[in-house]
Formats: structure tokens, sequence, C-alpha cells
């Protein structure tokens, strides 16, 4: 089995505001051959999002994605179809930190009116697996690195690093579920 380990970054704001005001900003993912490994391609593309196109400071400093990277980006309606091209034909299991990211695309597909292919909804919510098997309570992607003695690699709240982040921590604890 395939699994498709996925960050995403998404237009964010410092003052609480409705979570359906949030597009995603970058897709990023890494491809695991198997459970356990491994990695055999990455996909990494920002997005210039449609309803709110000014990044606020506060998304630009907590992602690091400057305004220009998502001006010169394609829009959702064609990042979102060449990701589904990458992942391909073959069987997959997507997988990523909390279920926020599932939640996003589900979104942003509604918004653009994009069918969202059924095989996204065969999701691994990892960290819930990972406070499962560890017994801990539910934890932030950078704490797990820490318990598991991997070192955090690039830039938190980047959605590529994060999903090469995510996926180390995938090739230790995917094994251990039941398939
Ligand atoms: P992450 O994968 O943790 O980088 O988070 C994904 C997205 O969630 C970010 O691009 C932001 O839109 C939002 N987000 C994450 N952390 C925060 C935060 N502390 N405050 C507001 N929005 C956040
Ligand atoms: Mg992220």
């Amino acid at each position: 089995m395939r699994y498709i380990v996925v960050d995403l970054e998404a237009t964010c704001w410092t003052a609480p505001r409705n979570s359906d005001m949030m597009e995603i900003i970058e897709i990023g993912a890494v491809c695991l051959i198997g459970s356990a490994g491994p990695a055999v391609g990455e996909f990494a593309e920002f997005v210039r999002p449609a309803e709110s196109p000014i990044l606020s400071e506060f998304c630009i400093e907590l992602t690091t994605i400057t305004q220009n990277m998502t001006d010169v980006a394609d829009p959702f309606t064609l990042v979102f179809p060449r990701f589904v091209d990458w992942i391909g034909k073959e069987p997959f299991r997507l997988v990523s930190w909390g279920g926020y990211d599932l939640t996003q695309f589900k979104k942003d597909c509604v918004r653009h009116k994009i069918p969202l292919p059924a095989s996204f909804e065969n999701h691994i919510n990892l960290k819930q697996e990972f406070s499962r098997v560890k017994k801990l309570k539910p934890m932030g992607m950078k704490a797990a690195l820490e318990i598991l003695g991997i070192p955090l690699s690039g830039t938190h709240h980047r959605g590529i690093d994060d999903a090469r982040n995510t996926s180390m921590i995938a090739q230790i604890i995917l094994p251990l579920l039941k398939p």
C-alpha cells in the first residue's frame, strides 16, 4: 500500500475568524511506498487563494510563505488536479497530522466546485494513531518528533517541511497499525 502524507498551509489571521474563510496556500506531500517507507516522491506547490488573496502579516510570519509566492502561484482549480494526477491511479491512503488537512481539502473543493476524490476519505489521522499507540494525549507534530528523538527538519508550518517531518513519524507508527 502507498501512503500519501500531506500537510496544507492556509490563509489565517491573528483575530479569530470563521475557519470557513481559510483557503489553501500550500500543498506539501510525501509518497511512501510502504508503511515503513521509503519515501519515493514529493509534491510541493503554492496555491493562490481566491477569496482572500492578500496574506495577513500573521500568516506570512507563521508560514514564512510570502505574498509573492502565492501571487505567482496557480489557483486551487489548477493545483489540486495536478496533486491528484501526481498521486496517480494506484491505491493509496491519505495520512496527515490531525483531521484539519482533509477538512480543508473538502472546504476548498466545495468552494471551487471540484469533486473530492472518494479515495481521500480513506484517511489516517496520524495524530490520533500516535496518541493511541503511545498511550499519550494528542499533541502537536513537533512534540511527537521530540518524543521519538527525531530532529525537526526544515521550517515548521511550511507544508512540504511539515509533510516530510510527518512522514518520518508515519514510518514508525504506520507499521504498528492493523491493516
Ligand atoms: P500547520 O500545518 O500546523 O502549519 O497548520 C496549517 C494551517 O493552520 C496554517 O497554515 C494556518 O492557516 C493554520 N494555523 C496553524 N497554526 C495556527 C495558529 N497558531 N494560529 C492561527 N492559525 C494557525
Ligand atoms: Mg503545516
